[in-house]
């Protein structure tokens, strides 16, 4: 199966909104794929109905686009239930696929016991010894079965792209349950069928699916007819994400949804950036376009060690990124927002983002009539400082402008510059200056200076 051109697939159970962690493995996937002219597919696992909505498959496509995570193709498990069954009929066929009756609180009972004997808890498989007269009196009680793969109770192995020699003991697995006694398909089935027919070259998810993988690999040699050498995918699994202190994110991944992370400011770029880098050899470096970081990808650089995702460095990769995105890349946001004042003035703003739409805040106070901040102290030096500052601006005009009220007045540091800057601009902070007063002009400056509205 596996080719040299990947075909991959990304694939969410639609039960709740995408988050870092599952967008990371989404971005593994495109990462890996796109960078050698693969194919990349969206899988819906959406067998699971009781939790599965379509608000929330709808809103994670939204999200991967959001991202630009594109793909190929895309289905839904429930469209391919035929599928399914003709798979589950050639494993019974095999005497892979066995009815077992037990009731959970039956098997709850049984594991218990185990645990008491010190067993380790493995499905007995009891439901291989029974009569048809057990049976007969078990569907007469109204029982209907689930059904078990029987595993080979072998070593499975594999070399895993990112985990390296893998081996399960499927000796110390239980049989697992393919189908529920409702007849719907549990994941594991299904997404070997579908790995299969749609040619899936490498399974790239995370490592909470290493045991899962041994026994879907018995699965998938069960479905191909016997295992041929180069038949099966290549498996790569990865690293779970935690918080940046070392714990697990599971409770706090809510608040970690893209829907969360964009409504907050979060530029998805951060976002791939930061998840595309951490737990990885390479530095956590803000990149403008995905393409770069298709082209740093690789899996050997990936750890053992689980990632360590830390909120504050996704807002600092946020800023950076924003302090170095070019005004094409800003343009059409700007005139969005209102905002566009030309490349010379989101170069000098840029500088000062944390989010990119703080920028309308900052181009108000370039251009809308407003009145800066001067204290009753202050107020004759400013007057002063209006009364001296040129009528043609150039970039030499600060410098020149605040050495002369420097020596004239005897102010300096933060006791000449700062009344300025709060004078014109009405904050304490901000960009550049020499470029602020360029842009306001020499009229706005003086009203500004001399406490009007300009
Ligand atoms: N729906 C599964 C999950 O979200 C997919 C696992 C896989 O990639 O095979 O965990």
């Amino acid at each position: 199966m596996p080719s040299a051109v990947p075909t991959v697939r990304f694939a969410p159970s639609p039960t709740g909104k995408l988050h870092v962690g599952n967008v990371r493995t989404a971005l593994m996937n495109y990462l890996f794929a796109r960078e050698a002219d693969g194919t990349m597919i969206l899988r819906i696992d959406d067998t699971d109905t009781a939790r599965s909505t379509k608000d929330y498959e709808d809103g994670l496509k939204v999200d991967l686009k959001w991202l630009g995570l594109n793909w190929d193709s895309t289905f839904n498990q429930l469209d391919r239930i035929e599928k399914y069954d003709e798979a589950a009929q050639k494993l019974k066929e095999q005497g892979l696929l066995y009815p077992c009756y037990e009731t959970s609180e039956e098997l709850d009972r049984q594991r218990k016991l185990q645990r008491a004997q010190s067993k380790p808890p493995v499905y007995n498989r009891a439901a291989l010894e029974l009569s048809a007269e057990q049976i007969a009196a078990y569907e007469a009680e109204g029982r209907s079965p689930h059904w078990r793969f029987k595993l080979s109770g072998q070593p499975v192995s594999w070399i895993d792209l990112v985990r390296g020699e893998q081996k399960i003991e499927t000796a110390s697995l239980s049989d697992p349950v393919l189908i529920r006694a409702d007849g719907s398909y549990l994941y594991t089935l299904p997404s070997v069928v579908d790995d299969i027919d749609y040619n899936i070259t490498h399974i790239i998810r995370g490592e909470d699916h290493v045991t899962n993988s041994g026994a879907q690999i018995e699965v998938f040699q069960a479905l191909l007819n016997g295992y041929k050498e180069g038949a099966l995918p290549v498996f790569a699994h990865t690293p779970l994400l935690v918080g940046a202190d070392g714990k697990s994110l599971s409770k706090r991944l809510g608040s970690l949804s893209m829907d969360e992370l964009r409504e907050q400011g979060i530029e998805p770029m951060a976002i791939n950036s930061l998840l595309a880098k951490i737990g990885t050899s390479d530095p956590v470096e803000p990149r403008q376009d995905i393409d770069a970081l298709k082209r740093e990808f690789a899996f050997e650089k990936i750890g053992r060690a689980p990632a360590r995702f830390d909120e504050k460095e996704l807002d600092n990769l946020n800023a950076k990124l924003l302090h170095s995105m070019s005004y094409v890349d800003a343009q059409l946001r700007l005139r969005e927002l209102g905002a566009d004042q030309g490349e010379k003035v989101w170069d000098l703003l840029r500088a000062n983002l944390e989010k990119f739409d703080d920028v309308a805040s900052w181009t108000t106070m370039l251009s809308a009539p407003m009145a800066g901040q001067i204290s009753q102290e202050d107020a004759q030096f400013c007057a002063a400082a209006a009364a001296s500052l040129p009528d043609v601006l150039t970039d030499q005009t600060w410098s020149e402008w605040t050495g002369q009220l420097k020596s004239e007045t005897g102010r300096k540091g933060k006791t000449l510059f700062m009344p300025l800057r709060l004078a014109l601009t009405g904050r304490a902070r901000g960009p550049a200056m020499d470029q602020v007063l360029i842009i306001l002009g020499a009229d706005k400056a003086k009203g500004r200076l001399n406490g009007e509205v300009a």
